[in-house]
Order: C-alpha cells, then structure tokens, then sequence
C-alpha cells in the first residue's frame, strides 16, 4: 500500500465532539468517519484492523467447535412479542413496517431469530449440542451513543449461541466459550478482567464480562486485592455487616429548617454522613417502598429492581409525596403506615441512626432499630465501593473503570419456553433446549484496544490488530538513491510477506514521521537522505519507543525481526 494512494486524510484536530481518547484518535488517525450519531463509516486503516479483529474472533469460535452462520438484520416482530422482547427493548430496538403493514425489527441481537431456526432443523436429542456463532451488524438506539465506536447505534458483534440438552451440557459449553474469550482478548493485546454480572434485557442466571480495564469505561467494577473475587459493581455483592448492640439514646426531634439534603443535616447538626440513615422512597407497582441505606451511600436500583421484580420501580415523585402523605426531604422510616420499609445490611451494623422525622423541617435522633422503626428484610442493596470487605474473603475491595467488550450467559430455558423451541429426549418427552449466548462486541473491541494502546502520538496497535505491520517512510522524495531504497525496501518487505505501507507522499517530513505515529504502524522504517549518506536506515518500534540505525543491506531482515519482536 502507498500511502499516496491510501483513501486516508489524517486530522490535526480530532471533532469537537470527541471525547475519549479512542474517538479522538480513530478520527484523527482516519479509521472513521461518523455519518449520523452512533453510526460510522470504516475506511480503509479500520476496516484493516476491524477485520484482523473479527478475524481472531473466528479462528477462536472455530477452534472452539462453533460454526459461523449469517442471520438477517431484518427481523420478524412475533418472535421478539413471544419472548416479551419487543417491549422490553422498547424504544432501544429500531422498529420499522412493510407494506404489507407488518412489524418488523433491527435485530439488537439475535436469539428471537436463530433459536426457531435451530428448534425446526434440529428434533432430537442425538442431534445436539451444537453451538453456532455468526459475525453481524447489531442496532440499538442508544439513548446516548457517544464516545464513536465504543457505543454505536450500529456496532458488529459476534454472537454465539450453544442449544443443549441439559444444564450439564449448557455448562460445558459456557466453560469452552469462557476459554475462547480469554484467548481471544489476549491475542487483541486487551488488559481484562472476568466480572460477575447483571443479565440485563437478555436474561438468564449465570453470567460473566469481559471487561477491558479503561478509564473512559462507563461500567465501574470492583475487585478484591486478597483474591480472586471480580464483580460489577451492579452485580457486586458485600459481606454482611453483623447487626449492631442497639442504641440507648432516647428518640428526640431537632429542628432543622429547609436542610433536605444528607450534607445539609450533617453540617448543621455536625455529624458525619455515615450516621445518617437515608430513606429512599420508591414505587413498586402499587406499594410505596422506603429503601433505607447509610447517608454515606446510594441506593444500587439495579439491586433493587431485582429484589422487587418483576414490580416495576421508580422514584416517587412530588405528586407521589404529597399523596402518600410523605414529606419530602424529612422522610424516617418510624411510624409510618401502608409504606413499605426494606434496608440495606448495613443499617442493621449501627445502633443509632439520625433520620428525617417525618414533619417539615424536622429530624429525629437516637433512632434505633426493633424500638423506633422495623424493617420487611435486610438485604444487599447499597453500592460497593473501594475499600468494602470482600464477600469472598474479607480483603479490601478496590473499584475500577473498565469496557465491557464481551458477555457471555447461560440462558437455560429464557427463550426456548416462550418459542417453544422443543427437541426429543432419550425418553421420549419434548424438552426445551437448554441455551447460551456469547457476545463481543467486535468494533467496541477495536476502540477498547486503541484505548489501551495510544500515548501523546497517536495510536500505538499491537502488531496483531495493526492495519499494516511496518511503515517505510520515504523522507526525501527528491533524492533518487532514497527512493530507489525506500521502493527496494518496500518490495523486499512485500515479497517477504509483511504487511508493509509505503509513505511515498509528497509532504514534509515531519507530517510523515506525525503520521506514523498516529495511525500506529507497529513498526518504522525510516530511509533519509542523511541515513543512506552513511549507508544507515532508522528503524523504530512504535509501542516501546525502541529505535535503532542498521546498515542498509541488513534493514528488511531487522525490519522483520523488529515486527516479530514487537508487542
Ligand atoms: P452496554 O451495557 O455497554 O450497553 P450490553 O450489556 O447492553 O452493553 P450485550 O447485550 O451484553 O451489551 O452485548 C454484547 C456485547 O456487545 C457487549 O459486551 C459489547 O461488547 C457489545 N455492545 C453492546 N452494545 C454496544 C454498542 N452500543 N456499541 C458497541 N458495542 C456494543
Ligand atoms: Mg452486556
């Protein structure tokens, strides 16, 4: 390739609306360009790296005995109805009519329509397992698709989806696809950590993330510094406090006029947040839910939704407070009637509490548990954060940032039931296959390693994902011994089988040595004037900065030694 002749303006400003480094760099460098919000063109560089991407992702999935199949984006809308999908995705799935008025759909993923497909060729138990992946463009209308490739409204994914007999099978199959990804992650050069996760939309009970460790990630997640416990910090559990010798303190009121807010309270009244209780009130369907938590943490909704599913919850609004008789900003969970009281673990670990007296302008202390107020339950429902104890272990919990790239489920029966996707047991009666699916996210994958790979420069790819191994940087164009080195070099390197690009521009040389830095070529081959003078050439390893002269007639088999040895 010449770089002349390659379809690729770099940028000197990334967009303005850039914001993580990944975008910035992919637009800059010309990988992407954007069409519309959440939706990118690949040029030639990303759709290099996209597919070098996509290409481990499969050498992966084969070697793990899944077979690639290609399933339609355009979907039918009784399945997704079926699985109760269709609302569940609600406005996130792209929904569309044919004339012919039926509903149809842009598939966000694909179980609704490979799971039919598979219940209709495959009957009996002898027939399975079977375990099929495909590499497909996904469509979600993300309420916020910043940050480019990292979150699409349009994004490649792989998905796989194994169909078992039983939960054994579905286990041996989930701990194949385990290993797959763990390969696949290493080989793209991605630092990871494996998280227990929330199922989300797609379901199911056992399920992992693949989460590339990033500052820009939107997903926080802890990790124990003991062991080896991981865990988003939606699915995080905490240790449970043990219940504290209760209070003696009488129950008293202070005035405290308009101070609504945990910080308020606690700078008049001089206390730390963590000996306040907060009472979060909520609607679950028809009952008002007062979760209460220490004032020093929030309520995880996530953790609530699912202890209330399959209620639906939301926060209690003005109108909500004024017709339950609630006064908002002073709310305790003493003395209140048809009102829900639920607690955080950690509320049963102190024996006195300040809390909202239920009057405007009023707190109470000396608030004790079992004498002022009772609880429905104690349950898991404040968020980590760093420094907790471990549930497995008690060692100290630390929090991180991090992408998640990839999601693997064991779906059991979620979809089979509602599809009624079916196939003969050994003894004779009809069972629902047992399923799983496995997905990367192949063009977040992309964004996730320019995220990890870049410096001040530009992008800094490992050599697997990298659009071309080695970049030969012709500097002085009018000098006919350097061309004639720099085009001998080239074709050597060619000939060799090295992904090599010629930067034979008329431009400075300065913009050229830029450039390379920036599109991230793993390897430099710089021929100068200057160099061939001394029958020198520069060869520079882009990720370690490494760079070293060598005489002339050695360079393509350094240039090579170079690639091989570089990250
Ligand atoms: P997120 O929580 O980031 O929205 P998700 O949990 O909804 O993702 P899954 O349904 O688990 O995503 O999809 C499988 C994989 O597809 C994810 O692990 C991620 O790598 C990728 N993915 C999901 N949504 C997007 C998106 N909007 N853009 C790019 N990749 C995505
Ligand atoms: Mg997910």
């Amino acid at each position: 390739m010449r770089l002349s002749q390659l379809f690729a303006r770099t940028l000197r400003d990334a967009p303005a609306d850039a914001e993580a480094p990944s975008h910035q760099l992919l637009a800059r460098a010309a990988y992407v360009r954007q069409v519309m919000a959440g939706v990118y063109a690949f040029l030639p560089l990303g759709l290099r790296t996209l597919d070098k991407v996509a290409d481990i992702v499969r050498e992966e999935m084969d070697r793990a005995g899944a077979q690639e199949v290609l399933l339609p984006i355009l979907a039918p809308a009784e399945p997704w109805k079926l699985t109760g999908r269709w609302d569940a995705y609600g406005p996130d799935m792209f929904k569309l009519r044919d004339r012919h008025e039926r509903d149809l759909g842009l598939t966000p993923t694909h179980e609704e329509v490979l799971t039919p497909i598979v219940a209709a060729e495959y009957s009996s138990y002898r027939d399975l397992p079977v375990n099929l992946y495909q590499v497909q463009w996904k469509y979600r209308d993300e309420p916020r698709p910043r940050s480019g490739i990292l979150r699409g409204r349009e994004f490649l994914m792989k998905d796989a989806y194994s169909f078992d007999r039983d939960v054994d099978g579905l286990k041996v199959a989930y701990a194949k696809m385990v290993e797959a990804y763990k390969v696949i992650l290493d080989r793209c050069g991605l630092t990871y950590r494996i998280v227990e996760a929330d199922p989300g939309l797609i379901g199911g009970d056992v399920n992992h993330e693949f989460m590339a460790v990033a500052e820009v990630g939107e997903d926080l997640f802890v990790h124990c510094s003991s062991c080896e416990y991981a865990a988003n910090v939606e699915a995080a559990t905490a240790a449970i406090a043990e219940a504290a010798v209760p209070g003696t303190a009488p129950l008293e009121t202070v005035r405290t006029p308009g101070r609504t807010t945990i910080r308020g309270v606690t700078e008049l009244l001089g206390l730390e947040p963590a000996e306040l209780l907060k009472s979060m009130a909520y609607q679950a369907d028809g009952d008002v839910v007062l979760v209460l938590v220490p004032g020093d943490r929030d309520v995880d909704e996530g953790k609530l939704r699912r202890l209330l599913a399959p209620a639906a919850v939301r926060m209690l609004d003005d109108d909500d407070f004024a017709n339950r008789g609630l006064v908002k900003g002073f709310v305790g969970p003493q003395g209140l009637d048809d009102v829900r009281v639920i607690a955080d673990h950690r509320v049963n670990a102190r024996g006195e509490w300040v809390a909202g007296a239920n009057e405007v302008d009023q707190h109470a202390t000396g608030v004790v548990f079992g004498r002022d107020f009772e609880v429905e339950r104690f349950e898991d429902l404040a968020q980590v954060r760093e420094g907790d104890p471990c549930p497995r272990c008690g060692g100290d919990l630390k929090v991180g940032r991090s992408i998640e790239v990839g999601h693997t489920f064991q779906l059991g029966t979620r979809y089979s039931v509602p599809l009624e996707a079916t196939f003969t047991d050994e003894d004779g009666s009809e069972q629902p296959l047992v399923m799983g699916c496995y997905g990367i996210g192949v063009t977040r994958v992309v964004a996730a390693i320019a995220e990890q790979h870049n410096d001040e420069h530009g992008l800094a790819w490992p050599k697997a994902v990298a659009p071309f191994g080695v970049v030969v940087v012709l500097v002085n164009r009018d000098d006919e011994r350097v061309v004639a080195e720099a085009e001998r070099i080239y074709a050597a390197l060619l000939e060799a089988g090295i992904q090599v690009a010629l930067d034979d521009r008329e431009s400075a040389a300065g913009v050229k040595f830029n450039d390379a830095d920036l599109i991230g070529f793993p390897v430099q081959v710089v021929v100068g004037k200057r160099g061939i003078d001394a029958g020198q050439v520069d060869i520079k390893v882009r990720a370690t900065g490494e760079k070293r002269q060598v005489p002339v007639g050695q360079v393509v088999a350094d240039a090579i030694t170079a690639l091989e040895g570089a990250p």
